[in-house]
């Protein structure tokens, strides 16, 4: 093996001088090397360790190293590593039945990929091949993934760097956002109501007929953490049966138990016609994303080919991980829990939170998806750091993660909030003394907060 005291600093070394970071300036970057994880823990090589709040990339839901996901995949590698994706096999059949049989309405067939990037491209195909049309409506406040056509549907400015080469036809719109309102509405029925149709008036200036998909992240995480209001994605699935539009559900970080249901969309009672996952389906331990399709579109690929593919669709590790993940959800009761601890001492724990601290402008969320909204003013609202901040306007918000790491938590934050996103599993006491250790850190937004 490898001697753990020579790996240390090679780790490191070979890193900097051979590792390309994603969305990293890689020249002043100085990761944290890990040298293991346990539940909601990881630690480094040189001894620090962290309450890991984020779950890596909001992924990791039945926590590090999980004893049953490990000797799935331990297992899956004894008999079978790999197979072309023109074979069947055990553990691809398993993974796509269970897949079906949590999936609402009749979305019954399952387009395996390594990832979400690579769900949303292959849904927005399917969307294009079923309709016949090209253009895709999606929102100003989402994150769809970094390849060609995720990219350019992602509403966030993670996209402008790769606008200039973007196909044409992706168009975005404003979703609800009852803090921020784009319609100036004042309560949450109005904002639902003027987001619809604000959208219907998009689709018919974009032209029904160009139109075939609405992308859209069921509750908006990285951007945001923003649940719709009651009827808003009713009303969404009217506008797209209306005109012949296919709906995607984009549940890459919310799938699989994130909000207390399989799929997001379950609570709301809504079924779209594609649903885009990853993350959650296997937690994490081998890639995994895909596609779960429904009868009427899976029907268009029965009698001629689907045109896409991977080399790796439906990876037998990957799959017997997502089995197990899926066994470890329903055994273990987390779906129940996630709702349980949401409602019963993260939300309690936030409003309390945002009492205390005049940096708090809202808190919101839902199961195990929750956001802290910073402003420096809770009247007017002004986020603590400017829209896409970085380098100096951003201190106040790089401040308060070096709080929270000195402090022994890892936390997810993006643009002016922290996001509450720990592993579905984490212990109640680890959960409490996490939200303990938010509170006293909050001390730092604060005194960059006038009001
Ligand atoms: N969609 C959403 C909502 C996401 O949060 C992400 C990743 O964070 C993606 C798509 C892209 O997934 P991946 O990074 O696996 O390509």
């Amino acid at each position: 093996g490898i001697d753990p005291v020579a790996a240390r600093s090679a780790a490191r070394r070979h890193d900097r001088a051979h590792v390309l970071h994603p969305w990293t300036a890689h020249a002043a970057f100085d990761p944290v090397v890990v040298a293991g994880a346990q539940g909601a823990h990881f630690w480094s090589e040189d001894g620090r360790r962290w309450l890991d709040f984020s779950s890596q990339l909001v992924n990791v839901n039945v926590g590090h190293q999980h004893p049953r996901l490990i000797a799935a995949i331990r297992a899956q590698a004894e008999t079978l590593c790999t197979v072309a994706p023109y074979h069947a096999n055990a553990a691809t059949s398993e993974a796509a039945r269970l897949i079906a049989e949590v999936a609402p309405g009749d979305l019954d067939k399952v387009f395996f990929t390594n990832g979400g990037a690579e769900a949303i491209e292959n849904a927005i195909r399917m969307a294009r091949l079923h309709t016949g049309r090209h253009k895709v409506l999606s929102t100003y406040r989402s994150y769809h993934g970094a390849t060609a056509a995720a990219i350019a549907a992602t509403g966030d400015p993670r996209r402008w760097p790769s606008e200039p080469h973007a196909a044409p036809g992706f168009v975005h719109f404003w979703g609800p956002y009852p803090y921020r309102s784009a319609f100036h509405s004042d309560s949450e029925g109005q904002e639902c109501e003027r987001a619809l149709a604000h959208l219907a008036d998009t689709i018919a200036f974009e032209g029904p007929h160009t139109i075939a998909a609405v992308l859209l992240e069921t509750v908006v995480g990285a951007n945001g953490i923003l649940a719709p209001p009651d009827g808003y994605l009713r009303g969404v699935r009217r506008l797209c049966d209306d005109h012949g539009i296919a709906m995607i559900a984009d549940e890459v970080m919310t799938g699989f138990g994130r909000c207390g249901e399989w799929f997001a969309i379950d609570r709301w009672r809504v079924a779209p016609d594609l649903i885009a996952f990853a993350k959650g389906v296997n937690s994490g331990y081998v890639p995994l994303g895909g596609v779960i399709v429904s009868e009427r579109i899976a029907e268009g690929f029965a009698a001629r080919p689907y045109p896409g593919g991977l080399t790796y669709s439906g990876h037998p590790l990957a799959c017997a991980a997502a089995v197990a993940c899926i066994g470890i959800y329903r055994e273990e009761g987390i779906l129940e829990r996630v709702r349980h601890l949401g409602e019963a001492v993260i939300g309690p724990a936030l409003r309390e939170i945002q009492a205390r601290h005049r940096s708090v402008g809202d808190v919101r969320g839902l199961g195990m998806f929750w956001a802290i909204e910073l402003v420096r003013d809770r009247a007017s609202r002004e986020p603590l750091v400017p829209f896409n901040a970085a380098g100096a306007a951003n201190l106040p918000m790089a401040e308060l993660a070096a709080e929270c790491k000195r402090r022994g938590l890892w936390p997810f934050t993006f643009s002016n909030r922290l996001h509450v996103v720990p592993p579905l599993t984490i212990g109640e006491q680890d959960l409490r003394e996490g939200l303990a250790i938010i509170d006293e850190a909050l001390a730092v937004a604060d005194r960059h907060a006038g009001g």
